[in-house]
């Protein structure tokens, strides 16, 4: 029998303690600059140079943030029992990668690499700005962009996120949700398929019925984080 896995899925509440500044939060990005001038393909096409600079700053930004306690015990967990922990993040910060994750999934790409336009091949640029011109180290062109998903692109990793949760049918695999409104991934549908369940957000979402979840947790990750690392060591050891 395949062993017992836990595929964790994460959103932007489990790194808002470490201050970085979300999107659709209240008093979030979108407060500042509208979705459709900065985080569209029409607004890249319009205005290239205004759309790499605002991922620039977003970039620099995360220069000096930490990693906090939920970051934490998923790399712990991924240190002890290795590739039984699935990580999938719809983040694109690397605070995962800053606590020690080696295999984090980035449902919506990267700040810290950029992106071929012509071969699609992507690179790790650390905190550094990009203008659209660097060289693509794979076939040489000068077209480079941010690797993020924007709205209205289509997010390629969404299908290795629907065969992981096809698994959790098939295999004994708990799923723990955290950090995310459920809007943009029905997490509600990958709770009913998992054989255990946990939830953890600041506050009750509309968009997702607990009532689906076998643990439910209403506070910050990082004070959650010690509960559902008991329930997840618990629950590999059986
Ligand atoms: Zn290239």
């Amino acid at each position: 029998m395949e062993q017992r896995s836990i595929v964790f899925l994460t959103g932007a509440g489990i790194s808002a303690e470490s201050g970085i500044n979300t999107f659709r939060s209240a008093g979030g990005l979108w407060e500042t600059y509208s979705i459709d001038e900065v985080c569209t393909p029409e607004a890249f096409r319009r205005n290239r140079k205004f759309v790499l600079e605002f991922y620039n700053k977003r970039r620099a930004e995360l220069h000096d943030k930490l990693p906090n306690p939920a970051h934490r015990m998923i790399a712990a967990l991924e240190k002890d029992y290795g590739s039984r922990i699935i990580n999938i993040t719809q983040n694109i910060d690397d605070l995962f990668e800053k606590a020690g994750c080696s295999a984090v999934m980035h449902l919506h790409g990267e700040l810290t690499k950029a992106r071929c336009e012509f071969c699609g091949h992507t690179w790790h640029i650390g905190y550094k700005a990009i203008y659209g011109d660097e060289q693509c180290p794979d076939c040489g062109n000068h077209k480079t962009r941010h690797h993020v998903v924007m709205f209205h692109e289509e997010a390629p990793l969404y299908w290795l996120l629907y065969a992981t949760i096809d698994r959790l049918f098939a295999t004994e695999s708990m799923l723990v949700v955290i950090g995310t409104s459920g809007q943009v991934l029905p997490v509600e549908l990958f709770a009913r398929a998992a054989p255990v369940s946990i939830l953890n957000n600041l506050d009750p979402e509309p968009a997702i019925d607990d009532r689906v979840f076998t643990h439910v947790f209403y506070e910050k990750a990082g004070v959650a984080s010690a509960r559902i690392d008991t329930l997840c060591r618990e629950y590999l050891e059986l």
